[in-house]
């Protein structure tokens, strides 16, 4: 078997003849070579399939390029349509210049929202602002717990959360008190489920009304690939998200979810979690997650 795409692509081109442009069946063969890898990368069917067709029209009758193999070139082509799909820099967070400038965290329970949580106050941290992290799952005592700690753990304070609190009173607290104590970031903690419900989205729903944050970021995990897609989909329709955090990056997870959640929600992927540790976040490169892709 081939190891990766490049290398099933120029076996391919190899046994097919024919010079000058790109031939409608040169391009068939190479394209069922790039459906297989990005079926193998976790690739959702549907986006895959229109991948495929983007890339046949696109191929379709272009010149062979002197200094390229049509295997190279085919990859380029992939290549360039995966940038388009993905965005071609990386976004990073759209913070405003309102103090406080709140950012929403969503996602299932077990995401990585908490750890996410404590990543993006240090990344932000190292960039000069001043982090307040707001635990909001009033449901489960220990998540607000974990995130106490991981605050203690990373020098950022924390709102001092407790389950008998109202969530409306949390959020205008913890607003008033950034506002006396200079902090410009509120990173809210929301509470998670196991799975996508009604009551979950009606309260992130209402939240969200009451932080009017400027980034409502959905945390999803890599590793159940075709089930972050629905997750995320879900999550937009609800709550409107400005983009997407991929956490267990570092896992085997191929990274189709990556291509599929843009596809799906439009929403650009931020950064990707790559680790437990607080420090385990990158910023979200396309090229180097569509490498990852390709394999
Ligand atoms: P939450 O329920 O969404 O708040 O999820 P947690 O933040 O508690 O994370 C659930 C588990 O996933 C914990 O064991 C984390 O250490 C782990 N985790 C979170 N992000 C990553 C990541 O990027 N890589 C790895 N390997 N583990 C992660």
């Amino acid at each position: 078997m081939f190891d990766n795409l490049s290398d099933r692509l120029n076996a391919t081109f190899k046994k097919l003849k024919g010079r000058g442009t790109l031939s409608e069946k040169a391009i068939d063969e190479g394209l069922k070579q790039v459906r297989m890898a990005l079926l193998e990368a976790d690739v959702n069917y549907r986006v895959a399939k229109k991948v495929i067709s983007d890339i046949h029209r696109r191929a379709l009758g272009q010149e062979v390029m002197e200094s390229l193999t049509p295997g190279q070139q085919v990859i380029k082509i992939v290549y360039d349509e995966f940038s388009t799909m993905m965005g071609s820099a990386h976004e990073g967070l759209n913070l405003g210049n309102r103090v406080p400038e709140t950012v929403m965290l969503v996602g299932l329970q077990g995401a990585g929202k908490t750890t996410t949580a404590g990543k993006l106050a240090l990344y932000l941290k190292k960039q000069g602002k001043r982090p307040f992290l707001v635990p909001v799952d009033l449901h489960r005592p220990a998540a607000i717990d974990q995130l106490k700690k991981l605050g203690k753990q990373l020098g950022i304070p924390v709102f001092d959360s407790t389950q008998e609190m109202k969530l409306g009173d949390i959020c205008r607290a913890a607003e008033k008190m950034a506002g006396q104590e200079g902090f410009d970031t509120l990173l809210v903690d929301t509470a998670g489920r196991l799975h996508v419900d009604d009551g979950l989205m009606a309260e992130l729903v209402e939240l969200k009304k009451m932080l009017n944050p400027v980034e409502t970021l959905l945390v999803a995990d890599a590793m159940t690939g075709q089930d972050a897609v629905n997750i995320a989909g879900a999550f937009d329709k609800a709550v409107d998200l400005t983009g997407v955090i991929l956490t267990k990056m570092d896992g085997d997870a191929r990274g189709g979810a990556a291509l599929s959640i843009k596809a799906v929600t439009g929403k650009p992927l931020k950064f990707i979690g790559v680790g437990e540790k607080s420090t385990g976040l990158e910023p979200f490169h396309p090229e180097r997650m569509a490498s990852r892709i390709l394999g």
